[in-house]
């Protein structure tokens, strides 16, 4: 018979390190099962040909100074994190940069347009249809994203930038609850050594109270049982606890939550599951001898638009990046104290899912190819460390994060508050960034999240312990 833990956690990324290392310093038995053979989820830090450590998944802390609790993680843990300083943005859709009055112009209008689009939602009565997206308020003939400039298709493809953080196209997030979310924002910080390192430093530590942890076990069942849960996993491995919290991503649960519980999850909660929306966000790492591209010791983030039509299947993969909208990040800038020759592209759903049908080599030649033709340099030194993420296709992720509410009938953050609650009378919990309808899509949400379930089954648990 295997031993009864007070807590069973199915999952070590943020949200199920925070909940078992918060169970084990209020005295509980924890044990995590993790399918994968590491530590962190969709916190990876990656290191093969790289000058320094690059996330692949989370980068920054958001909202650092203005209260995000992984700021106090990272205090208690010893963890050296950095703010990062602002540099100077240019937007690229040609071989020279568009000029600092026209880069000023782009971004105002687009705080304005987005500004205007959420007052509309807050204040509009009747209220938006649930079925009216983002895009028809950026777009429509008086947004003032438009205002003084001439070139609109300029203004709509800058728009466009703002598909990398939503992870969704404009035309899927919902006007009626843009800007519902009170997450944390304002200052960014990066953890030294990566996120992953981070939250292996957690697991080291709640080792030493007693938190076990065993990689490479997938769970496939969670049964309710006399004890409390019973789950099986995919070596047949058995064990038993009292509580269970899982924190199985969105874009998984998607695929297995149908079959994973027994006693079955009730029709509303699938349907929720159904009915929301995981985003698509992935990056492209290259890494080079010297920064060869202008402005280097300045200049991060270079926004590159379109130079080109998109057409519905790109002849190659330099072509996608000709005719899409992409942020490119800069390492060589003074971002973080450490600077070094490397890029990153941040790579939105449109050509992340047109660059899907070539191969990691293909994608990072054609990346390297178009920056060489967009800064115009005649040639630039050949990366020597290079690296794409496939979020949307790892069978552990299914995709970057929650997006926000998507157009839908019926659908509203409300969503996000049923994927988070507990079952089962309160022995079966969820957690992840895809519960917490305030700070979904973060770090900040697996945190909150995590902690929020921690206290709730401590609770449970104290009961069970009174009767
Ligand atoms: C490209 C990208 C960039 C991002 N950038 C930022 C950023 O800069 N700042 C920010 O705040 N957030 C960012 N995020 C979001 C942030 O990374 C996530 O919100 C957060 O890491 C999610 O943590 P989680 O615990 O909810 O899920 P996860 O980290 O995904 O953890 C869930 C764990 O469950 C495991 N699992 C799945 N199925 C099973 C099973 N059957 N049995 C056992 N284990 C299982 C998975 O392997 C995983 O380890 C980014 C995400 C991506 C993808």
């Amino acid at each position: 018979m295997s031993r009864l833990y007070d807590t069973i956690v199915i999952g070590a990324g943020w949200s199920g390190i925070v909940a078992a290392r918060d169970l084990s310093k209020a005295g509980h038995s924890v044990l995590i099962l993790e399918a994968r053979d590491r530590i962190g989820g969709r916190a990876r830090t990656y290191t093969d040909g790289m000058h320094v450590p690059v996330d692949l998944g989370c980068s920054f802390v958001h909202g650092y100074k203005e209260g995000n609790p992984a700021r106090d993680i990272a205090k208690e843990f010893g963890v050296k994190t950095n703010v990062c300083q602002l540099t100077e943005r240019q937007v690229w859709r040609s071989s020279k940069p568009e000029p600092p009055s026209v880069e000023h112009k782009l971004v105002a209008n687009l705080g304005a347009a987005r500004s205007s689009a959420q007052a509309l939602a807050q204040s509009a009565s009747p209220p938006p249809s649930p079925l009216t997206p983002l895009s028809e308020a950026l777009f429509s003939q008086q947004s003032p994203l438009f205002a003084d400039i001439q070139d609109k298709e300029l203004a709509v493809s800058f728009a466009r930038s703002l598909e990398v953080p939503l992870g969704v196209v404009l035309e899927k997030a919902s006007l009626r609850w843009d800007g519902w979310e009170n997450n944390f924002a304002g200052s960014d910080a990066a953890p030294e050594g990566g996120f992953q390192r981070f939250l292996e430093k957690i697991v080291d530590e709640s080792k030493k109270d007693g938190v076990e942890v065993r990689l490479g076990e997938a769970v496939k069942k969670v049964e309710k049982s006399q004890e409390g849960v019973k789950i099986l996993t995919a070596k047949d491995g058995e064990y038993t606890a009292k509580t269970v919290i899982c924190t199985i991503p969105l874009g998984v649960l998607k695929t297995n939550a149908k079959t994973l519980f027994e006693p079955p999850l009730p029709t509303r909660r699938l349907e929720t599951i159904a009915g929301t929306h995981v985003g698509v966000l992935e990056k492209l790492v290259l890494a080079y001898p010297s920064a060869w591209w202008p402005d280097a010791a300045k200049a991060s983030p270079y926004i590159h638009l379109p130079s080109e039509t998109r057409q519905s299947e790109a002849k190659d993969a330099k072509s996608v990046f000709r005719q899409n909208t992409f942020i490119l990040a800069s390492f060589a800038a003074p971002v973080l104290p450490q600077q070094h020759p490397t890029v990153l592209f941040y790579i939105s759903e449109t050509p992340a899912l047109a660059l899907e049908k070539f191969s990691a080599e293909e994608v990072a030649t054609a990346g390297h190819e178009f920056l060489v033709e967009r800064f115009a340099v005649g040639s630039a030194p050949k990366p020597t460390g290079h690296v794409l993420t496939n979020w949307r296709t790892d069978p552990l992720a299914l995709g970057a994060t929650t997006t926000p509410s998507i157009v839908g009938e019926g659908r509203s953050p409300l969503d996000f508050v049923e994927l988070g609650k507990p079952l089962w009378g309160g022995s079966l919990g969820f957690a992840g960034e895809h519960t917490d309808a305030n700070h979904r899509g973060s770090v900040a949400g697996a945190v909150v999240s995590g902690a929020r379930e921690a206290e709730r089954v401590a609770k449970y648990l104290n009961k069970l312990k009174e009767t």
